[in-house]
């Protein structure tokens, strides 16, 4: 059965092609996200060698700075064919902070976007750190712009909980299988809406290696790996 990586960045490391094969090889379907439309361009010609390679249409919101109105004329005119859209979302931490009205901008003008065209039913891989209550309030206002996936989600439980409740997934990384916190949202998270993620190659972890946290969700869940496989499946073939 293939596993799934739902959130990483091949586009990212120089020896993208040779990781490309290998995930073909090894059976993985990955969510490969883009950080910026013109990336986004270029992985469109380079990275969709195989149909269970997906690539993301995104503007992360680190990238966002007082230059980000010359992107979205780019981001217009892609969303329509875009069926994933990500890396996005906002990001209150550090000097990203100084930023946030630009990134609110950008985050709120994606999602217009996408509801303004429903030719297609859009999956979100989300940014939210130090963000959390936020990109909420923002999705909450856009409703009927895709299904969001909560990508490294770091918030309060109630803070996921009501993520659920707006009909929110989690993607789970490797490093949220070792933290309390992480421990504990894998708890809370039912198993229809859990993905598994490496964000490679901010995390060094890769893709095919996503069984490792396949691994550590079945025993913080008390299940089988192979249960958690079928589920995150099952999850990924509901939305696509
Ligand atoms: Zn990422």
């Amino acid at each position: 059965m293939p596993l799934v990586d739902m959130h990483c960045h091949i586009d990212l490391d120089k020896n993208w092609k040779p990781l490309l094969t290998k995930i073909v090889e090894q059976d993985v379907i990955v969510l490969t996200v883009s950080n910026r439309p013109d990336y986004y361009e270029l992985g469109a010609s380079r990275l969709q060698v195989s149909p269970n390679i997906k690539l993301g249409l995104g503007f992360h919101p680190q990238l966002v700075d007082e230059d980000f109105e010359k992107f979205l004329p780019q981001l217009e005119a892609l969303i329509p064919g875009a069926k994933f859209i990500g890396e996005i979302g906002l990001d209150g931490s550090g000097d990203h902070k100084d930023y946030m009205e630009f990134q609110e901008e950008v985050l709120s003008f994606i999602l217009r976007e996408c509801s303004s065209d429903i030719s297609q039913d859009r999956v979100l891989s989300l940014h939210t750190r130090k963000a959390e209550k936020k990109t909420l309030d923002i999705l909450e206002d856009h409703p009927d712009t895709g299904t969001p996936v909560l990508h490294w989600f770091t918030g309060s439980l109630p803070q996921a909980k009501r993520a659920l409740e707006l009909g929110a997934y989690f993607s789970i990384n490797p490093k949220m299988t070792k933290t309390k916190k992480g421990k504990e949202l894998i708890s809370v998270v039912p198993l229809n809406r859990i993905f598994t993620e490496t964000d490679y190659p901010f995390v060094d972890v890769k893709p095919w290696e996503v069984h490792t946290v396949e691994d550590s969700i079945a025993q913080i869940k008390g299940v089988s790996p192979q249960e958690v496989n079928s589920n995150i499946l099952n999850n990924f073939r509901s939305l696509t």
